[in-house]
């Protein structure tokens, strides 16, 4: 029998108790996003953050700029979002226009409010195998799911398709914390087929339909990161759903699966974030 693995289920859930915790609190955490351009993609997303943000009660706003504002608008609102104590929470949403430093962005975000774990020293942190302010929401948001159904890493083949730094990488060290034995494959990768029919967990970050049938053995458990859409419009993940689903323990829906949990990490991430500051005054 498969289960689905029902990110939306967890996401209503985790948020509900999230926002007991900041009724209560007379202080609110803050989440600012700062978007650059007017790719369609980054706005819905950033406007589903921003409204999810404002269901739980944390002040969020959006800070927009063109696409060809100079970089040094974005490092001095960064600057001033890293004085704002009622900010606790920082987000660029990626990707930027060419002729900014991503890099330098990133970076000028207080380690302490980099609510994506995008920084170089929380990254390095991660990647070392030290605790970052948080963890990267993606990865985490998986990590959680797999968790809800009592899906223990620890020992087993963990295959992740892609090596992003956004989801592929975090990911592979996020499961190789986890003890697990993690492959981490992408476009150079030579026979996918092959290493996918050795694992007992396949998370694919790809973006195009390619984990099929015939790459996975029975009752693996799979999860579908990817987001692309059909001829139609339909969204889609990497996997062939319909034809995967059925060989699997436990597999991801998309949508309907990371997708929710990405933004349930985000806001808990922004309120990891407010708590550890709370301390610190
Ligand atoms: P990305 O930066 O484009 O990375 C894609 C990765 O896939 C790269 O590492 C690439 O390899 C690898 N790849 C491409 N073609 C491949 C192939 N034929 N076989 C094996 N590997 C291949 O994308 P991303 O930011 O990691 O996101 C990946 C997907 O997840 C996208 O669809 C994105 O929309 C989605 N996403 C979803 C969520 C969510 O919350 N559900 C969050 C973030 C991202 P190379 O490194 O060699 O180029």
């Amino acid at each position: 029998m498969t289960i689905i693995l029902d990110g939306k289920a967890l996401r209503d859930k985790l948020l509900g108790d999230l926002k007991v915790k900041i009724d209560k609190s007379e202080i609110k955490p803050g989440l600012s996003v700062i978007l650059v351009g007017n790719d369609s993609a980054s706005q819905i997303y950033v406007n589903n953050k921003r409204k999810t943000a404002e269901k739980l009660g944390i002040k969020s706003e959006v800070i927009e700029y063109p696409a060809d504002v100079e970089e040094n608008v974005i490092l001095d609102k960064i600057n001033e979002l890293n004085q704002d104590d009622s900010v606790h929470a920082i987000l660029v949403q990626l990707p930027l226009p060419e002729h900014i430093n991503k890099l330098k962005i990133i970076d000028a975000i207080s380690p302490q409010k980099d609510v994506d774990c995008f920084t170089t020293i929380n990254y390095g942190k991660l990647a070392a195998g030290l605790e970052p302010a948080v963890y990267p929401c993606t990865p985490k948001g998986i990590l959680l799911l797999l968790d809800e159904y009592n899906i223990d890493l620890d020992g087993k083949h963990v295959v992740v398709v892609g090596r992003s730094n956004l989801v592929g990488k975090p990911m592979s060290l996020m499961a190789l914390k986890r003890n697990a034995t993690v492959t981490t494959c992408h476009s150079h990768t030579k026979n996918l087929k092959s290493i996918t029919k050795t694992a007992d967990v396949v998370i694919s970050a790809v973006g195009e339909v390619l984990i099929e049938e015939d790459m996975i053995n029975e009752n693996i458990i799979v999860v579908d990161v990817g987001i692309s859409r059909d001829k139609n419009g339909k969204i889609r993940g990497d996997v062939n759903f319909e034809t995967v689903c059925g060989k699997t323990s436990y597999i991801s829906p998309v949508p309907g699966g990371v997708g929710p949990m990405t933004i349930a990490s985000l806001m808990l991430n922004t309120y990891e974030l407010f708590e550890k500051s709370l301390k610190r005054s």
